[in-house]
């Protein structure tokens, strides 16, 4: 990791007119709060920009976090510079990029291949939101209230609340100094994880009994029936905690949440230890880290698609 790209990244901001921060499709905490860290950032400076994510169907469990509400759908008319964040692909950016605007790529996933002008990656890290919070110290920019929420934000949730592997010392410290620059861990964690929709749970038990074993329970499929959601009137989002109760079985090693999304079968794979779920998943043109990767497929068959995962698990076991 080359630590003069957070200086050439700095200068190259300063100089730019309009920036274009872009989030990754499907937006998670990580990307929405490193985004919106640098937004504050900016804003406080009278840096012109917007941030953008290509659709407008955000998690709103991150509305606390300042200039959330901002977040735009829209690419703006003119902007002569791009950051992107926590995108693992160029492909994540949902959107061509024109080849004329340079582009500060800044990211957490092994599988980054450095797409950007200048590229700000390092994937032993948590969260791309630890890399923000590098950008910000090995710069001497003052770290405000509003960017430490949101970079405590960003940690917190995409470290699995501090328990994945690459979660370390520097985690800590880094997460210790936002709270003293003002985020507040239980505010924080209260809004993401106590602002639950009714939906959610009665959505949530058809999706456990949709449990199926294989390999003598060591890999596990959960799925949503778009059915259970228009029963329910849940969100596809409202889902997504059913793959972690999964992982929290003793047996299973690999686990996978399949859904219908915009007429393809979005994946979500997360595994134990040592075992690389990125690896199957990318035969699919997916991708993401060693314990939780994602895909999607081009089909709305969900039986098709558990059949084709499955398959390529068993294989590149
Ligand atoms: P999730 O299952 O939570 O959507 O994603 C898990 C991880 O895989 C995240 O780190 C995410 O960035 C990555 N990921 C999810 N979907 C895709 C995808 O379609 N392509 C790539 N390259 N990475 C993905
Ligand atoms: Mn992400
Ligand atoms: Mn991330």
């Amino acid at each position: 990791l080359d630590f003069a790209n957070y200086k050439e990244a700095l200068d190259l901001i300063e100089k730019s007119r309009y920036i274009l921060i872009i989030t990754h499709v499907n937006p998670d905490a990580d990307s929405i709060s490193s985004a919106l860290a640098l937004s504050n950032l900016f804003f406080e400076n009278r840096i012109k920009h917007k941030v953008f994510n290509v659709s407008s169907d955000l998690p709103q469990n991150l509305d606390f976090i300042n200039r959330f509400d901002k977040i735009t759908d829209q690419l703006p008319k003119f902007y002569d510079l791009a950051i992107s964040v926590d995108c693992g692909t160029i492909k994540r950016l949902g959107f061509e990029l024109p080849s004329d605007i340079p582009l500060i790529n800044i990211d957490h996933h092994k599988s980054n291949d450095d797409f950007g002008t200048i590229n700000i990656v390092d994937s032993n890290r948590s969260s791309t939101a630890e890399i923000v919070y590098d950008f910000f110290k090995f710069n001497g920019l003052y770290i405000t209230k509003h960017s430490a929420t949101a970079l405590y934000t960003g940690i917190y949730d995409d470290s699995l609340r501090f328990s994945i592997a690459r979660c370390d010392e520097m985690t800590f410290e880094k997460a210790n100094f936002l709270v003293k620059c003002g985020a507040n861990p239980s505010f924080i964690a209260n809004k993401l994880l106590r602002r639950d929709s009714l939906a959610k749970y009665r959505v949530i038990p058809k999706v456990l009994n949709s449990l199926e074993l294989f390999d003598e329970g060591k890999i596990a499929f959960i799925k949503a029936e778009p059915l259970w959601l228009k029963q329910t009137g849940a969100h596809v989002r409202d889902c997504e905690d059913a793959l972690d109760m999964i992982m929290s079985m003793a047996i299973v090693k690999i686990a996978v949440f399949l859904r219908v999304v915009n007429n393809e079968i979005r994946v979500s794979a997360r595994s134990k230890g040592e075992i690389d779920v990125s690896k199957p998943i990318s035969k699919f043109g997916g991708g993401g880290h060693t314990n939780a990767a994602g895909c999607t497929l081009e089909t709305t068959n969900l039986e098709e698609a558990k059949n084709m995962v499955l398959k390529e698990i068993l294989e590149t076991r």
